[in-house]
């Protein structure tokens, strides 16, 4: 009997079962090794414990929503689409349904289907697990040398690294990895948190309208000179400044460039040209006359918001309307389509759902995965400089990028 190729998986996170699944499928014998004391920690906790686990919008559009690199992943993605991934948790027992905007769930809305059909897979493969095994550090000398905590070394033909990113150390992934690539030569895009909220300078309005949820706006992000982002959704106001899923995203451009100066402006009412609302201002005010400005704003604007509103636009808000001279109606206009925050910041990686930066994505062959620096090494998922919007794309690049390191893992050599 030919003498089975022996493949080392560091991680037992989306990128690492994957890709234990494909090397396995492809003939090799498969050891993964995970810290935790179970397989898919992160997994659990994605899409709000329902597990977006991919997207179907056609190929071509993927790229649209990653941030880092998108092109390095064409092959990646090409090979192993959204329609692949989804035909694989199917095949495996999973079934699959899509809701807006083609995120797409395990129909039971648990992401434990996700894991199990994953387990059940690598089990009818006879991937071997280790799980509470650290790896402290690994060494190439023919071989790989991977040794875990405790002192016990496994010896691998090739090593696939699936470690993950910073983000959410408590799952598992806190960047540890990152020094031992190093060491064999591997330079390391500075590891920040993204898709996370933002600190921002008015932060007592933001205390103030805390639980504040804005739907239907629309935002622009703008460094000293120009726009990094734009998007159209949902915001929230928290205690330290502000969230929700198009804050979420906007995070992902401003830590790209992390800007000395960086404003958002928020239109509250995207709907309306500024004539329009400047014919609706009118219009209210006309017919609320005697009544006091903070009183009128109640049919313009959420709750929360009325209280801090007459502070950003200098006017009183126990001002009769009928004062309200034409400059000061047209602040009010003006504030409601850019209402303006200076942002000072982004939370940490601990409320970070991806992590921008990882391993440098041009010392990696984008056709198989493989180092172009240790032959025999391969890297996939989060702990590669890559990383996407929200909607299913993270994990989509996890599947992606761990199957194509499987399958080439397994034929090289
Ligand atoms: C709250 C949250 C919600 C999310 N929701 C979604 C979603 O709905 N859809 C989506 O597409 N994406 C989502 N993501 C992003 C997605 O979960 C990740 O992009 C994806 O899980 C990355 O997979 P990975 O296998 O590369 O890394 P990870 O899942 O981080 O796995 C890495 C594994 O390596 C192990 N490991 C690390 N270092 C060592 C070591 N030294 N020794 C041994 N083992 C080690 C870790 O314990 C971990 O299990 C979410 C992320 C978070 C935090």
């Amino acid at each position: 009997m030919p003498v089975k190729k022996r493949i080392a998986v560091a991680g037992g996170g989306a990128a690492g079962m994957m890709a234990a699944i494909a090397a396995a499928e492809a003939g090799a014998e498969v050891v993964l090794i995970e810290r935790n004391e179970k397989t898919g920690k992160k997994i659990y906790i994605t899409g709000k414990g329902r597990c977006n686990l991919t997207n179907s919008c056609p190929d071509e559009e993927f790229f649209s929503h990653v941030v880092s690199n998108p092109k390095f992943l064409y092959s990646a993605v090409y090979g192993f689409d959204s329609a692949a991934v989804r035909d694989f948790f199917e095949a495996a027992g999973c079934r699959l349904k899509e809701e807006r905007g083609g995120r797409i769930f395990p129909v039971s809305d648990h992401a434990s289907d996700v894991i199990k059909a994953l387990n059940k897979r690598m089990d009818e493969l006879h991937v071997g697990i280790r799980l509470n095994s650290i790896i402290r550090s690994v060494k190439k000398n023919g071989s790989f040398e991977i040794k875990l905590d405790g002192g016990e070394i496994i010896r691998a033909d090739s090593l696939i690294v699936a470690c993950g990113g910073k983000s959410y150390p408590s799952t598992g992934s806190d960047g540890s990895m990152f020094g031992m690539l190093e060491s064999l030569g591997h330079s390391i895009r500075e590891p920040v948190p993204a898709l996370v909220p933002f600190h921002v300078a008015e932060k007592e309005e933001c205390i103030a309208a805390q639980g504040l949820a804005l739907k239907n706006v629309s935002l622009i992000l703008k460094d000293e000179k120009k726009k990094l982002y734009e998007g159209f959704g949902e915001m929230l106001y928290t205690h330290f400044g502000l969230s929700g899923p198009l804050i979420l995203t906007a995070s992902s451009y401003y830590q790209k460039k992390r800007p000395k100066v960086a404003k958002l402006y928020i239109d509250l009412k995207p709907a309306l040209t500024p004539e329009q609302l400047d014919a609706r201002l009118l219009r209210e005010f006309e017919e609320n006359k005697n009544k006091d400005f903070s009183n009128v704003l109640g049919s313009i604007l959420p709750g929360k918001l009325r209280e801090v509103f007459p502070g950003r636009v200098a006017i009183p808000g126990d001002k009769k309307v009928n004062s309200i001279t034409k400059e000061e109606r047209k602040r009010v206009a003006d504030t409601l389509k850019a209402l303006e925050y200076h942002v000072t910041g982004c939370r940490a990686f601990e409320e970070a759902i991806i992590t921008q930066g990882g391993v440098n994505v041009k010392e990696v062959d984008p056709s198989t995965m493989e180092s172009r620096i240790v032959p025999g090494l391969y890297i996939a998922g989060e702990a590669l400089d890559v990383d996407a919007h929200t909607g299913g794309y993270n994990l989509q690049i996890a599947w992606s990028t761990g199957h194509l390191a499987g399958i080439s893992a397994a034929e090289e050599g």
